[in-house]
C-alpha cells in the first residue's frame, strides 16, 4: 500500500511518513500543490493525505483535479480549518474523509485503514494457505505459530495476497512496497521474497508464492 502526503510543513510531513512507514506503507511526499498533483496523476497511490492550505495549488483544486481521472482513489484532508461550512466543502470537492489538525496519529490511521479496506467495522484478515494476515495488528500467523516480519515483508505479503491469484509484475511490486526514493532494482524482490518463504516456513512443495519467470510472483493458494 502506497500513500502520497501532500503537506508544506515538514515538522507535520515527517512525523507521518515515519509513523506510516512503521505501519508497513510506503509513503511519498511532496510539499506543494503542483508537485503534489503530479505525483498523485502517476496512479501510483492507495490513497491520498492533503492538507488543505497549500502553496500553488491548494489540497481542494488538487482534488478536483485528480478526481477527473482517478474517482475511486480515497483522500483525507488534514485541516486546520473546522468550521461546518468549510468541511462540507472539502467532502463536496471529492475527499472521502478529514482531520482536523492537531490530531491523535493512532485516529489518522484507523481513518486510513478504514478508506483502504473499504468501510467495514470488523478486523480484515487475509489468508495465503496455512497463513493469516491482519493488517490491522500486523500480525501473520502460520496456523497458530506466529511470524515475525520486517516491514517491508509485511508489505510485500500483504500486496501479493491481497493480489492473489494474480501475476504481480515486478514494477508493480516496487510501486506499491517502496517509495520513490528506492534506487530501481527490481531483484531487491527476490531477496524479500527469499527471506519470507523462509520466515513463513512453507514445505518445499507448497508453492504459495510461484515464481512467474522473468516476471514477477503470484501468490496462490493450492
Ligand atoms: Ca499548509
Amino acid at each position: 500500500m502506497r500513500i502520497l502526503i501532500v503537506e508544506d510543513e515538514p515538522g507535520i510531513s515527517n512525523f507521518l511518513k515515519q509513523g506510516l512507514e512503521e505501519e508497513a506503507f510506503a509513503v511519498d511526499v511532496a510539499d506543494n500543490g503542483k508537485e503534489g498533483l503530479e505525483l498523485a496523476l502517476s496512479g501510483n497511490y492507495d490513497l491520498l493525505l492533503l492538507d488543505w492550505m497549500l502553496p500553488g495549488i491548494s489540497g481542494i483544486e488538487l482534488t478536483r483535479q485528480f478526481r477527473k481521472d482517478f474517482p475511486q482513489t480515497p483522500i483525507i484532508f488534514l485541516t486546520a480549518k473546522d468550521t461546518v461550512d468549510e468541511t462540507v466543502f472539502g467532502l463536496q470537492s471529492g475527499a472521502n474523509d478529514y482531520i482536523k489538525k492537531p490530531f491523535h496519529f493512532e485516529e489518522l490511521l484507523v481513518r486510513i485503514r478504514v478508506q483502504l479496506r473499504g468501510k467495514t467495522d470488523s478486523e480484515e484478515k487475509l489468508s495465503l494457505g496455512p497463513i493469516s494476515i491482519f493488517p490491522d495488528r500486523h500480525l501473520v500467523l502460520n496456523g497458530e505459530e506466529e511470524i515475525q516480519l520486517t516491514q517491508k515483508e509485511f508489505a510485500l505479503l500483504e500486496y501479493l495476497v491481497r493480489n492473489k491469484n494474480k501475476v504481480c509484475r515486478r514494477t508493480r511490486i516496487i510501486e506499491s512496497v517502496w517509495d520513490i526514493h528506492f534506487e530501481y532494482n527490481t531483484g531487491v524482490i527476490d531477496v524479500f521474497i527469499n527471506s519470507l518463504r523462509k520466515k513463513l516456513n512453507l514445505h518445499i512443495d507448497e508453492d504459495y508464492i510461484q515464481t512467474i519467470r522473468g516476471v514477477g510472483y503470484m501468490a496462490k493458494d493450492l
